[in-house]
């Protein structure tokens, strides 16, 4: 070892391990790297290298990650973990869901987040910090060896958990090209929801890779939007739409609406119609995620009935536009959509005292 690195084990890069192994062979580099991102091992369990070597790499490459609980739902296909960052101790969440042929990955971005969705768990408790792309990129590679553990392989990451992505833009595009290189992971498989950042979305679109976007819209006129989601009083919906257009202009590639639907709030014919009208003004159409609201401590506003999602869902399928109804994974646990909050107290937002 000629350098103590200060980096955790996944913000490391390929020539940070290369300057620890010293005058080691190249292939030793291989091995470590290997050990790390594609056989998901700790250090001293990368056998293929001496004991000595496994002992320094894991004094010098500490993990960023500190497990606290773990919690199971949907009779084993649902496992919600919440982790403590070694580096200030605050607690993030990821969660991982099994399904018959593969396993999704939702991972967190931030500590907290500062875009103050009321309905949102995670937007209720505030903003903490930036994750680093390393502490990304851990979440993944735990989630990858639970799999591996259960013989499924991790297929989808999903950047929905905690945080805005696109307010943590650099470190997510780090962690991107980590997960694409080093583990594997195709671009196709790969999705980053946003509020609606529109400096971000442009980013991405000059990116080299073609990540699948989602954007969570919920309504489609900005008066309404503009309560749900307060962010978009910066970046309005017919700037956001522009932002949409060129980003499937550059990447060829099918953008998602998610929209939790909302008793008596945004579930209603008009707004099937307007969100139609949104959908069909991008080319190829935005196909639409309908989520049944979750419940979050701050927001006592219902969500909207079943029966009534479903007849949601018709009417945008009559109005020309494909429409998926998410199933609700980890409720119980509070690990669904929106429900991360990794313990945090939260505050009242404005409409669910009145609502
Ligand atoms: N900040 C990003 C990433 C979070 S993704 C974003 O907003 O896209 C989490 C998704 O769950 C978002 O679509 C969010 O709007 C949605 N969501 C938040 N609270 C929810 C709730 N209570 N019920 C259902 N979906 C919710």
């Amino acid at each position: 070892m000629t350098e103590k690195l200060i980096k955790s084990r996944y913000d490391a890069s390929r020539e940070e391990i290369a300057t620890l192994l010293g005058d080691a062979p190249k292939y030793r580099l291989d091995q470590v790297w290997q050990g790390l991102y594609t056989e998901f091992q700790e250090p001293l369990g990368i056998t293929t290298v001496s004991k000595d070597l496994r002992t320094r790499l894991d004094e010098a490459l500490p993990s960023s990650l500190v497990p606290v609980t773990s919690s199971v739902s949907d009779r084993g296909d649902t496992t919600k973990f919440l982790w403590q960052l070694a580096n200030g101790g605050h607690k993030i969440e990821s969660v991982l869901m099994h399904y018959a042929d593969r396993a999704t990955v939702c991972v967190s971005t931030q500590a907290g987040c500062a875009m103050a969705c009321g309905f949102c768990a995670t937007g209720q408790a505030g903003f903490t910090r930036q994750l680093t792309s390393g502490e990304i990129v851990e979440q993944v590679v735990h989630a990858a060896r639970t799999s591996a553990a259960r013989d499924q392989r991790l297929a989808n990451v999903v950047f929905m958990g905690m945080g805005e992505p696109l307010a943590n833009e650099e470190a997510v595009w780090q962690a991107v090209t980590r997960i694409h290189e080093a583990i594997g992971i195709s671009a196709r498989h790969l999705t980053i929801s946003t509020v609606g950042i529109i400096p971000g979305i442009n980013t991405l679109a000059d990116r080299p890779l073609p990540v699948n976007l989602a954007v969570s819209l919920h309504a489609a006129r900005n008066e309404l939007r503009n309560e749900l989601v307060p962010i978009n009083k910066r970046y309005p919906i017919e700037d956001l739409m522009q932002a949409c257009r060129k980003y499937l202009a550059k990447k060829n590639r099918r953008i998602s609406f998610e929209w939790a639907l909302i008793k008596d709030v945004n579930d209603t014919p008009r707004d099937a119609r307007e969100l139609a009208k949104l959908c069909k003004s991008l080319k190829p159409s935005a196909h639409v995620n309908l989520i049944p609201l979750n419940p979050t401590p701050g927001y006592l506003t219902k969500g909207t009935a079943p029966e009534d999602v479903r007849e949601f869902a018709m009417q945008l399928e009559d109005l020309g536009v494909n429409a998926t109804v998410r199933r609700n994974r980890g409720t119980d646990i509070a690990a669904a959509c929106g429900q991360l909050a990794a313990g945090q107290p939260v505050t009242l937002s404005s409409r669910s005292v009145v609502g």
